[in-house]
């Protein structure tokens, strides 16, 4: 097993672990550890809310989550001699959950309280609870599936430069004055309230709790992608920003179906990440890109048969948008959740296990004026049961609930 150079305490808060965590991005948060270019180490990570959510049977915690705190993170673990346009060369070795802590957990959170991709239709908040039994996933909250994980980092990125960062906090605020009163809202500025910075400390901290970026998009740096194929043996290339790199990963997921639709719409959990680092010397004008580039890993669950989804970029109320991705992918996902509701799921199971399985999204087609086309993939054999349609109809049974609100 290789060194923990990032250890945690599940039994203890963020603020208190041995290796302080943070919760923004900036470059002047100071790194914990620092590695060699090649060298091979283990990093353990909380769970993107800092253990918020229990395993339990209720939904309060998901309805009363405070998301100022996410996504609570490792690092920054310093390479040495990486420098401003060089690229990180990270390889994801093994991730899995922490011995003790083989659970996690997918939230539908209420609508104004974190949302999701369908929170006009799942407004409130609910939970789904996951067990492991070594690569398998089941939950009580949703009977009749099972299915082979597909762990990965939800995020991983490097950290931006000052000129970078005032880049992201200006065109997110551009993004923001458009409709500042929404629910949700359309971007998240940086906020001070619960940020949590590492090592940083005196008088600095409040200057750089007030310019820090939230976790919570995805951008140049990588951060919170949710590509859920960056599981074992992948490899990714980031961009270096600052002196040392500054790595930071963190939001670690069982499993995902792409999108990551409900929002906190993975099976959520505390883990371990083994990693490789090396470092491609001025790689970013050798490469130039403006996001991260990455080679998945040979190690993914084998499901060869699928019943897929089709959505068209045509609005539940038949308005006719102009090739528009994201209304098809919800028009897909929507379809799915109708039809697996035939067999006795509620929408909210329906909706989470499209979040939580190893579920492919595709655009299809984005071309054929006016509608693009999205497709959603669902591996039939997670089904305990016959999924495809026929002449005798649905299998209906009851098949429960999610936790709820009390
Ligand atoms: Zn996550």
């Amino acid at each position: 097993m290789p060194e923990t150079l990032i250890p945690i305490d599940l039994s203890k808060a963020p603020a208190d672990q041995p290796v302080p965590p943070h919760n923004r991005w900036h470059p002047e948060i100071p790194p914990v550890v620092s590695v060699r270019p090649g060298a091979v180490f283990r990093v353990e990570c909380l769970d993107w809310t800092g253990g918020q959510i229990g395993n339990n049977d209720s939904a309060n915690d998901i309805r009363d989550v405070d998301l100022l705190q996410v996504h609570y993170l490792s690092g920054p673990i310093r390479v040495e001699g990486a420098e401003p346009g060089d690229l990180l060369v990270v390889d994801i070795l093994d991730i899995g959950p922490l011995p003790g802590a083989q659970w996690g957990f997918n939230g539908i959170f209420a609508r104004d309280n974190g949302g999701g991709f369908l929170t006009d239709y799942f407004p409130e908040a609910r939970k789904a609870i996951f067990d492991f039994e070594g690569i398998y996933a089941r939950s009580r909250h949703i009977p009749g599936v099972r299915f082979a994980g597909i762990p990965h980092p939800g995020l991983i990125g490097t950290a931006p430069s000052q000129q970078l960062l005032d880049r992201w906090n200006r065109r997110e605020r551009e993004l923001l004055a458009r409709d500042p009163e929404r629910i949700p809202p359309l971007a998240l500025p940086p906020d001070p309230e619960s940020a949590l910075l590492g090592q940083v400390k005196g008088a600095a901290f409040d200057r750089i709790a007030r310019e820090a970026a939230r976790t919570v998009p995805g951008r140049e740096n990588g951060g919170n992608c949710d590509i859920k194929n960056l599981s074992r043996g992948s490899r990714i290339y980031l961009p270096v920003f600052i002196p040392g790199a500054n790595l930071s990963l963190g939001d670690l997921h069982f499993s995902q179906g792409d999108g990551e639709i409900t929002f906190c719409g993975a099976i959520e959990m505390a883990g371990f990440v083994d990693l490789h680092v090396d470092v491609i010397k001025g790689g970013m004008n050798k490469y130039p890109n403006a996001n991260p580039i990455f080679e998945p890993g040979p190690v993914e669950p084998r499901y060869t048969r699928y019943l897929v989804f089709e959505g068209i970029s045509v609005t539940e109320n038949d308005r006719q948008t102009y090739l528009d991705a994201h209304v098809a992918y919800r028009r897909a996902c929507l379809n799915a959740i109708d039809y697996l509701q035939q067999f006795g799921y509620t929408g909210e199971q329906a909706y989470m296990i499209l979040g939580t399985a190893p579920v492919e999204g595709r655009i299809s087609g984005i071309v054929d004026i006016p509608n693009a086309v999205c497709t959603l993939y669902v591996p039939m054999e997670i089904f305990e049961f016959d999924i495809r349609p026929s002449a005798d109809g649905p299998r209906v049974e009851d098949r429960g609930q999610v936790a709820v609100t009390t």
